[in-house]
């Protein structure tokens, strides 16, 4: 299993999980024209399209790329009101296999109410949307502090190894929010020696990994909803 990084819009990562017979699914198409490129180039079958949530710059593709490939739309039960055209609904902790592809769904709300994190168990991969970045999370949209800090705690419950895989470049701005309240911490300042090298070089941020998170991103070790809702506060107006 092979996942593609795909930039997307401003500062949006698609991805495309390929398997061992170049069937593949795509997570969150922010846009349709760079993913027909890359698999009209490498000869890939995108089978379905998976959303963690409902906004524009996650799913502004599917349509295209439904369209084109006869793929098969995958979201959250709760958003099939506002995700078009979805062809396969998903339940809290429910096991969603297809082809090679078997993924837990945990649900994840606080940026959005139907916000869910595609764990690709065997693979130990995770793609978490707008709920954790790397050294950040997202802003709290539709849902409350005590959702959100619950979430992202469900996160850090995932295997350590697990590679994380967000909706968003911001790695380098979320970086210097983590310093500036988490000086002497040495496991960030080297990460943030490894972020910078990759960004000069125009390689993206991701994955991170939960035990890096874990180790370096602020939200996850802020240890009370009251701590964790105050740097939620911070970093809005950062
Ligand atoms: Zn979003
Ligand atoms: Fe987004």
């Amino acid at each position: 299993m092979l996942v593609e990084t795909i930039r997307c819009l401003e500062d949006n990562f698609s991805y495309i999980l390929i398997d061992q017979n170049k069937n593949a699914c795509v997570i969150d198409p922010s846009e349709s024209e760079p993913i027909i490129n890359f698999v009209e180039k490498n000869n890939i079958k995108i089978k379905y399209i998976l959303n963690t949530h409902h906004h524009f710059d996650h799913i502004g593709g599917n349509k295209e790329i439904k369209k084109k490939y006869n793929a098969k739309i995958v979201a959250y039960k709760n958003d099939l009101h506002r995700i078009p055209d979805v062809d396969i609904s998903l339940k809290n902790n429910q096991i969603w296999t297809a082809e090679n592809f078997k993924s837990k769904i945990i649900h994840i709300p606080g940026h959005t109410n139907g916000h869910i994190c595609f764990f690709f168990e065997n693979e130990k991969i995770a793609f978490t949307g707008d709920t954790l970045f790397s050294l950040g999370c997202g802003r709290i949209f539709e849902g409350t502090y005590k959702e959100m800090f619950t979430s992202l705690k469900k996160l850090k419950e995932l295997p350590k190894e697990t590679k994380i895989y967000c909706g968003h470049e911001y790695t380098l701005k979320n970086s210097e929010f983590c310093l500036k309240y988490d000086k002497n911490n040495k496991r960030l300042q080297k990460k943030i020696n490894e972020i910078k090298n990759k960004v000069n070089n125009n390689i993206p941020t991701v994955p991170s990994t939960i035990d890096d998170e874990i180790a370096c991103n602020i939200f996850l070790r802020a240890k009370t909803l009251g701590e964790f809702s105050k740097l939620r506060d911070l970093k809005d107006n950062f």
